[in-house]
């Protein structure tokens, strides 16, 4: 028995509010509530009669930490799933703690205005110290430690795919296939083909950004950063197959290189097609992917937010998308003194996604996993006063129940390498 208030209503928490209604004896309240009320109206209007769930909506804006905090004193969730932008994590997580409230995200926070002065010298510092210099990190909401601490709340980052599975997958190899986890390379292949030319399957602005960002892995205890797009390597994807793939920056490498002992290297791999790729540098070659406001016609626009409105809205990629994707992680290390190497990993079906909640794979692989976190939270399996990552919890009840609610685990122990 819980009420759930869930803020954001796009493509990933449609899918999440969808999967917590198919569990309505532990969600059995839930509140969508986001900038855009009318798409908040339109999912509880398709879910009822169709769940147990008494869902209701709100409107708010998350970047105000009053709106958020009064929405919850009115509500009275005993957990906030954020699942709207990373832009929005430390306002909702400031009005958490004013109301005393546990808190989830599936991302962690970056700045909508990288131009912000203030930002921008905390930015510059932490480029220097730590040797990354992608927007996003996790010192911010790491920060929030001891509050969190003091208030006996619970904070979960980053509670999706990749963020998220993947950071269990690593605790799991920790917790049962290994004694020491030597090097981790995630893998992350969409080989669904949704028939344009350019489309984004999550939020644009926040996809393009991580994408034309410079490459970083951690190597022999520190990062090691490359151009964007300079390392490529090919892999043979089960149930995929070949499929060109990309070292880029990911956050959850930062987390695991404190929380997996003694780990000598961590990459993570993402495929793109050359269509993606050289939209994207013709793009950012003629500034449209800039987050830098420019003036227009008498107008303030920010180019990369103008792209987005032309882009097709990745929700709408969902009938159309055909293909699977295969996520998941490569270990190598020792156990009782011997080598070996594992690959766990999902593969997820665009069209089967599609036809349970109308979502593409993207979306789903997000949404379902932030359900599950919520569930563990919900449930008390996942508690403990701080702010914490995936992989500081117990994977076992968590991979159970992405086998369970549509994200089901395979597994090899002599998994090819990547080199
Ligand atoms: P969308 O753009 O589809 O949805 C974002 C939602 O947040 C929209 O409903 C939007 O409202 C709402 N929103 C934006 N700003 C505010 C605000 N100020 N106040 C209230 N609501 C607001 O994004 P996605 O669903 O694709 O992504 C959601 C999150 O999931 C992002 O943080 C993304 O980074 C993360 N993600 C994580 C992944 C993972 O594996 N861990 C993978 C993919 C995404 P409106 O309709 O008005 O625009």
């Amino acid at each position: 028995m819980s009420r759930v208030l869930v803020i954001g209503c796009g493509g990933v928490a449609s899918v999440a509010i969808q999967k917590c209604c198919q569990v309505s004896d532990v969600f059995t309240e839930l509140c969508i509530a986001s900038r855009t009320k009318s798409k908040c109206d339109a999912l509880a209007e398709k879910l009822a009669g169709k769940t147990k769930t008494i869902v209701t909506t709100a409107q708010v804006d998350a970047d105000d930490v009053q709106q958020v905090i009064d929405l919850i004193r009115a509500y009275k969730p005993d957990l906030v799933m954020n699942i709207a932008l990373p832009y929005q994590d430390l306002t909702i997580m400031d009005a958490c703690l004013a109301c005393g409230v546990n808190y989830m995200d599936t991302a962690n926070y970056e700045p909508e205005d990288t131009d912000d002065p203030e930002w921008r010298a905390i930015y510059e510092k932490r480029c220097e110290e730590e040797g990354f210099s992608a927007y996003f990190d996790y010192s911010w909401q790491w920060a929030y430690r001891k509050k969190f601490e003091d208030a006996g709340l619970t904070a979960l980052l980053g509670c999706g795919f990749d963020p998220g599975v993947t950071q269990a997958y690593c605790a799991y190899a920790a917790k049962h296939e290994f004694d020491q986890i030597d090097t981790i390379d995630i893998l992350d292949c969409n080989g669904g083909d949704h028939g344009y030319a350019f489309a984004t399957n999550f939020n644009p602005e926040i996809n393009l950004r991580e994408v034309s960002a410079p490459g970083s892995y951690w190597e022999n205890g520190h990062w090691v950063e490359i151009p964007a797009m300079s390392i490529k390597r090919e892999y043979t994807f089960d149930q995929v197959g070949d499929k060109d793939m990309y070292l880029l920056h990911h956050e959850e490498i930062e987390s695991l290189a404190k929380t997996i002992p003694g780990v000598k290297r961590i990459r993570f791999f993402m495929t793109f097609g050359q269509s993606y790729l050289d939209h994207m540098r013709c793009l950012e070659d003629v500034g449209m992917l800039s987050t830098t406001p420019i003036s227009f016609n008498g107008q303030e626009i920010v180019p990369i937010q103008f792209l987005k409105a032309l882009l097709p809205d990745p929700a709408s990629l969902g009938p159309r998308t055909k293909g699977k994707t295969n996520i998941g992680c490569i270990f190598t290390g020792t156990k009782d003194g011997k080598e070996k190497t594992y690959y766990i990993y999902n593969i997820c079906d665009h069209q089967s996604c599609y036809q349970e909640v109308g979502s593409q794979a993207i979306s789903y692989t997000t949404g379902v996993p932030a359900m599950c976190g919520a569930l563990m939270m919900l449930t008390g399996k996942w508690e403990k006063p701080g702010v914490y990552t995936v992989e500081e919890f117990d994977p076992d009840p968590f991979l159970d129940a992405l086998d369970q609610y549509g994200l089901p685990r395979s597994e090899s122990h002599t998994p090819a390498l990547v080199d």
